[in-house]
């Protein structure tokens, strides 16, 4: 029976990218092996710290309201989602992952956020599948990959320039004056962060 680590999940507000506002359920999975230097949530990155759940455990959780659910991480592309992509869209939900794509994709998924990260870069078939693109900016670097990025996803996909929190204040003007530059791109502000909901 297929165990997954979760590190934790819960109902809030999807703050960030174009479902940004929706409610939403999260699921967390334990795990990442990608090691950004500014990864807010690095607790995650020992699945061995986080307890496995099976797949009815997992659906069971989520509150029958909610539509949408987010499969985050770490990185959830580690482990085949197979069995839970199939067992959420039977309870009638909507699977959202977000991902850095450095793993095979399994599952089936409504919408996938591709969030691509230097420190390992996404596999060739991320690039094709993302519905979003989402690139944190850190430096100003980040926002000439941007324009590189912009070149290997799809036309379908949404162009989003998100600051990387501790930065955002010098990353802000920076990130405005690129948007009105190439104004297919738009800005993705980490709104829970504000409201200070997880
Ligand atoms: Fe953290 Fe995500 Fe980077 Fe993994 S991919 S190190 S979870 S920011």
């Amino acid at each position: 029976m297929t165990r997954l680590p979760v590190m934790e999940h819960f109902a809030t507000i999807q703050g960030e990218g174009k479902y940004s506002g929706h409610a939403a359920y999260f699921i967390r999975l334990g795990g990442c092996d990608v090691g950004c230097t500014w990864c807010d949530v690095k607790e995650s990155w020992d699945a061995h710290m986080h307890p496995s759940y099976t797949i009815e455990e997992i659906v069971s959780w989520v509150s029958d309201n909610i539509e949408i659910v987010v499969v985050t991480g770490g990185e959830p592309l580690l482990y085949s989602l197979d069995q839970l992509t199939t067992a959420l869209h039977l309870a009638g939900k909507r699977t959202h992952i977000e991902t850095s794509g450095s793993a095979p994709i399994s599952g089936t998924w409504d919408w996938i956020c591709l969030s691509p990260k230097k420190f390992k870069l996404p596999l060739p078939s991320l690039y094709a599948a993302a519905d979003e693109l989402k690139v944190i900016v850190y430096n100003t670097h980040d926002l000439k990959w941007a324009k590189q990025l912009e070149n290997q996803v799809s036309s379908k996909a949404q162009l989003l320039l998100q600051a990387e929190w501790s930065k955002r204040e010098a990353m802000y003007p920076l990130i405005t004056t690129f948007i009105l530059d190439h104004p297919h791109w738009q800005i993705s502000v980490q709104t829970h962060k504000y409201m200070n909901i997880p």
